[in-house]
């Protein structure tokens, strides 16, 4: 499942330099994930970076709209890895 930052997001740059897929971009207002490119930090980490980071509660949270097994997680892993 990607994760994806709310509104509560205080765009205090942290989890943008953290992200290993360069998945975090600037929004129109505040930070957000590219769908496509997060794969919950599998591949590279034990726990979703971004969510590590950030200072604000429940600022990163799962996005319902992007469910995703742990093994979809990792075919998206090999994907990005090839391109
Ligand atoms: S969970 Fe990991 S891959 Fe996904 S946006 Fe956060 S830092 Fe990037
Ligand atoms: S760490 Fe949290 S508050 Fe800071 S920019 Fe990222 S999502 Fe926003």
């Amino acid at each position: 499942m990607a994760l994806l930052i709310n509104k509560s997001c205080v765009n205090c740059d942290m989890c943008e330099p953290e992200c290993p897929n360069e998945a975090i971009v600037m929004g129109s207002e505040y930070y957000e994930i590219i769908p496509n490119k997060c794969t919950e930090c599998i591949g590279y980490y034990d726990e979703p970076q971004c969510q590590k980071v950030c200072p604000i509660s429940k600022c990163v949270v799962h996005d319902p709209n992007y469910v995703e097994s742990e093994q979809q997680l990792w075919d998206k892993f090999a994907k990005l890895m090839d391109d």
